[in-house]
């Protein structure tokens, strides 16, 4: 894993998945750019600390950051939203979070896992548009469907969108929270959290089976394999990331690694005793 108190140490290239979709993330935290003929949709700006990197990126792949109308979060952590409030004050784009991650975006909750980090969460602000399950991000002839995956955080949300490559059409799908770590007994019995946030999140994987998937992006390079697909591009394969298999291999994964994690945390408790 990253190291995450120096985010910035470990850079990525910025490339390009498909026709209006970009990588222009970095290591520690991943954002994806999608390009329209009305502008730019950023998914995530990652941590204020790489934020040079984003819009460095953004330059690089020959888009300018100013075109970025709407910023769009996958969950209210720190290495999602971190970035958030310079870019707006750079480009004056709307943003959009999942409902019930307002009160981490804008400071009311001190829950953006910041601390946990190692940082302060000095970046709070107040989200233009709440998302809410099923609503759908238009902008240009993109149209993005946003599903409620609560779980890693309330607010959590998952995003499913149109691309080409190619000349032919993919679904791009990413599920917008998939660490255990927000979901274990310290961390919940610490901010005074339920522990319903386990069940809502797997109810949730079972519920994204159902969408079908070609290319996955994750919000973390270690989700998707991000680094290891760029390097397969680099090296001559068609399009790593068209990979309809991977989806439901990522769901199954992510299922497993919690439970994992659960069963490691009582074996450890039950030590202490
Ligand atoms: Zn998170």
């Amino acid at each position: 894993m990253a190291n995450m108190n120096t985010p910035w140490t470990e850079y990525m290239e910025p490339f390009k998945i498909a026709d209006n979709l970009y990588f222009v993330g970095c290591y520690a935290a991943s954002s994806h750019l999608i390009t329209t003929s009305e502008g730019h949709i950023l998914i995530d700006t990652g941590y204020p600390q790489n934020l040079y990197q984003v819009i460095d990126n953004i330059y690089k792949l020959g888009f300018n950051p100013h075109d970025i109308k709407y910023i769009v979060h996958s969950h209210g952590h720190y290495d999602h939203l971190g970035g958030t409030k310079a870019l707006v004050e750079l480009t004056g784009a709307k943003t959009f979070i999942g409902a019930d991650d307002r009160e981490y975006a804008n400071g009311t909750l001190d829950l953006t896992w910041a601390k946990e980090l190692g940082f302060e969460y000095y970046e709070a602000f107040e989200p233009d548009v709440l998302l809410h399950d099923g609503d759908v991000i238009r902008l240009g002839e993109v149209e993005i469907t946003t599903l409620s995956t609560p779980g890693h955080t309330p607010g959590t949300m998952s995003f499913f969108f149109n691309t080409t490559y190619e000349g032919k059409t993919y679904r791009v799908g990413t599920h917008g929270g998939v660490g255990p770590n927000s979901m274990m007994t310290w961390f919940l019995n610490q901010y005074g959290l339920s522990f319903d946030c386990r069940e809502k999140f797997l109810a949730g994987l079972e519920r994204l089976k159902g969408e079908k998937v070609d290319i996955f992006i994750g919000n973390h390079v270690w989700n998707n394999d991000t680094k290891g697909r760029y390097e397969r591009m680099m090296a001559g394969e068609k399009n790593p990331f068209i990979d309809p298999e991977e989806w439901g291999k990522f769901l199954d994964r992510c299922k497993n690694n919690l439970l994992t994690q659960l069963k490691k945390e009582e074996e450890e408790s039950n030590k202490s005793y």
